[in-house]
């Protein structure tokens, strides 16, 4: 009984630390060989371009970092858009089982889930910080796993965009009246907002903005934010660009793995899965932000992009119109009830200490 403790023991340092058993000292080892840990091997499929700034690059941090932190006991290979599946069968994908593990945004599951986009971003919703609060402290976390659950997938926080842009138009927004008939990719709740005001939303994935912006076949589309939307070019298709991202104030950005693949992991590599996904999380963040505003004067300065504030009186109705559209979501289930309530409740509070924390501070800024 003792000796095979001892073993386990030493072949888990061996998997680990790449240790040979008998540099441990003990006498009897140099007779036996101490078995190796299996390598497991999964494939990620994401939503998005492979190795495109900022999400694409977040997908590899995560594949790496659970590569690297197994010891390669478990190594996770990435698949871009269309490599394995397209864009938009991810979900699928990794609920069948034919990639273990996914990289991608809630919302894009609404059609099968209409509480989905709760895991990504609400209009007018939570921020990229009180998003986190709400999933990892306020029973987000939980109700989000309930809700995929019946998939047999598993979702983990994976990383942050922070605060959105409106998008790119080909005209001026200047009232309401703009938006009516305005063709504009806008997923989520943010394109159910947008046809209740008049306009056409149009669901695609990223690799297909620019060739739809640049065609015509949409008047508008929303990518992300500078640092993406430079990289994929839509200044080229699009020059005004508006502000700010009311559909999208601090989307999280999800890894999904299925739940089959999830359990047959021993302890250890469960744990450096969510710990590697919540890593992936700060380090998207970090990514963001330090690389926004300079990607943003490249679009005024080099390629005279116009900015453009979304006009007040267009805000108070998007705003109007996304509190009845997120207050209907609760009529879908039981569970969308709780999620709705679970949300509001959260947001509520954060609120409330928000006024006297972030916006005061920021508005002492400006005085
Ligand atoms: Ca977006």
């Amino acid at each position: 009984m003792k000796r095979r403790k001892f073993i386990t023991a030493i072949s888990a340092t061996a998997a680990l630390g790449g240790l040979s058993a008998c540099s441990q000292g003990e006498s009897t080892c140099s007779s036996e060989e101490a078995p190796k840990a299996k390598t497991i091997k999964w494939k990620m499929v994401t939503t998005w371009p492979k190795n495109l700034q900022g999400l694409g690059v977040g997908a590899e941090y995560l594949a790496n970092s659970i590569t690297e932190m197994s010891g390669g006991r478990l190594k996770v290979k990435v698949y871009g858009s269309g490599e394995l599946v397209p864009a938009l069968e991810t979900f699928n994908a990794v609920s069948a089982g034919t990639a273990e593990m996914g990289h991608g945004a809630a919302y894009y599951w609404k059609g099968k889930m209409a509480a989905s986009p709760f895991f990504t971003a609400v209009p007018f919703g939570l921020t990229a910080a009180e998003i986190q609060g709400w999933l990892i402290k306020g029973g987000g976390y939980e109700l989000w796993r309930e809700l995929y659950a019946p998939f047999g997938v598993r979702p983990f926080i994976a990383g942050n965009t922070g605060t959105q842009m409106g998008g790119w138009f080909n005209k001026e927004i200047k009232s309401l009246e703009d938006i009516k008939g305005l063709k504009m990719r806008i997923p989520g709740l943010g394109g159910e907002i947008l046809s209740r005001a008049g306009g056409v939303p149009v669901l695609m994935p990223g690799s297909e903005v620019f060739t739809a912006l640049e065609t015509g076949a949409v008047d508008a589309a929303e990518w992300v934010g500078p640092y993406n939307d430079l990289a994929m070019g839509l200044y080229k298709a699009a020059k005004y660009y508006y502000f700010p991202g009311w559909h999208e104030p601090g989307p999280n950005i999800e890894a999904i793995v299925n739940q089959e693949s999830f359990d047959a992991l021993p302890a250890d590599l469960k744990a450096i899965v969510e710990q590697a996904c919540h890593a992936a999380n700060v380090n998207m963040q970090a990514d963001f932000i330090a690389e926004n505003n300079a990607a943003l004067q490249v679009l005024v300065e080099q390629h005279h992009v116009k900015l453009k504030k979304f006009p007040d009186d267009v805000l108070i109705k998007l705003r109007e119109i996304s509190e009845q559209v997120v207050g209907e979501i609760a009529n879908e289930s039981e569970l969308s009830k709780r999620i709705l309530e679970s949300y509001n409740q959260y947001k509520k509070q954060v609120r409330a200490w928000g006024d006297i924390s972030e916006v005061a501070y920021y508005e002492s800024l400006k005085l």
